[in-house]
């Protein structure tokens, strides 16, 4: 039986935890062959690509590959999409996960020039370069998509909780819907998808337990979001069945 993804090719940034490891997974689950990225944690990033390449459908060869690059960093950024070619032949998929919330510094009263600067470079810059480097190398006409991970603070912004990283998902959103149009008849869309909490590194840093209690309660299902909750959203609007969804934002 053919996978909904057989025969395409991933970038996913920021793969080796979280979210971006699940989505990952389930990309590669589908059929797609991947590009596990990370910035530091190359152990972690090992262990998602030799997962996928242990998978069961995996007897045609390696399906994943490892591949260190700063988003932020248009040389590395420029490397990571050369790997993925020279590797895998023409991309198709490219999901921007890769993202950073510094803790320390939740209000705008608290947040340090270096602490803006670099939570847009990575949030926002990041998603610039890879969607700039997607927009020209992903074929025309063969059915592209990005993915950009948003946030569900940019609809509804909670005070103390990173005013630069809620700034910069704004940001990247305006982005995606600009692109979405700029690409009109290419046959590639972009959309955001927007999580609300989900339990990860990322959700947990600097966090009390009661603070952990407080959000899982306010969702409407009374619990934090799994990974597991993302990432088949991805995966659906990766495939030939979200291709009449382009410049939109799904929440959760
Ligand atoms: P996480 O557990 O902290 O993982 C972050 C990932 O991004 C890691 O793989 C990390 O790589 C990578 N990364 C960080 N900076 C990078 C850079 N400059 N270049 C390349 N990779 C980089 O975060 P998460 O919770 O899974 O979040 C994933 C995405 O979902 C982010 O965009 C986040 O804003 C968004 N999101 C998260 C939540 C939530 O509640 N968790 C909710 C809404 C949206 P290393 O392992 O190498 O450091």
């Amino acid at each position: 039986m053919t996978m909904p993804l057989e025969g395409r090719v991933a970038i996913v940034t920021g793969a080796s935890r979280g979210i971006g490891r699940e989505i990952a997974l389930h990309l590669a689950e589908k059929g797609a062959k991947v590009v596990v990225n990370y910035s530091s944690n190359q152990g972690t990033a090992e262990k998602v690509a030799s997962t996928i390449n242990n998978l069961a459908s995996s007897g045609d060869g390696v399906r994943a590959i490892v591949c260190k690059a700063d988003v932020a960093e248009p040389s590395q950024v420029a490397q990571l999409f050369d790997m993925a070619e020279h590797t895998f032949g023409p991309l198709h998929i490219v999901v921007n996960n890769a993202g950073i919330l510094d803790s320390k510094n939740p209000t705008i009263a608290q947040t340090s020039d270096e602490d803006w600067d670099r939570t847009f470079q990575v949030n926002c810059k990041g998603v610039f370069l890879c969607s700039r480097e997607a927009a020209k190398r992903i074929v025309h006409g063969g059915g592209g998509r990005i993915i950009n991970i948003s946030s569900s603070l940019v609809a509804k912004p909670v005070p103390g909780i990173g005013a630069a990283y809620t700034a910069s998902k704004a940001a990247m959103e305006m982005m995606t819907r600009i692109l979405a149009q700029e690409l009109r008849g290419t046959q590639i869309t972009a959309n955001c998808v927007a999580p609300g909490a989900v339990a990860t590194d990322m959700f947990f840093a600097g966090r009390s337990k009661a603070s952990v209690e407080a959000v899982a309660k306010s969702n409407p299902f009374e619990r934090l979001g799994k990974v597991e909750d993302v990432a088949p959203v991805v995966a659906f609007l990766a495939s030939d069945q979200g291709e009449w969804v382009n410049g939109h934002r799904s929440s959760g």
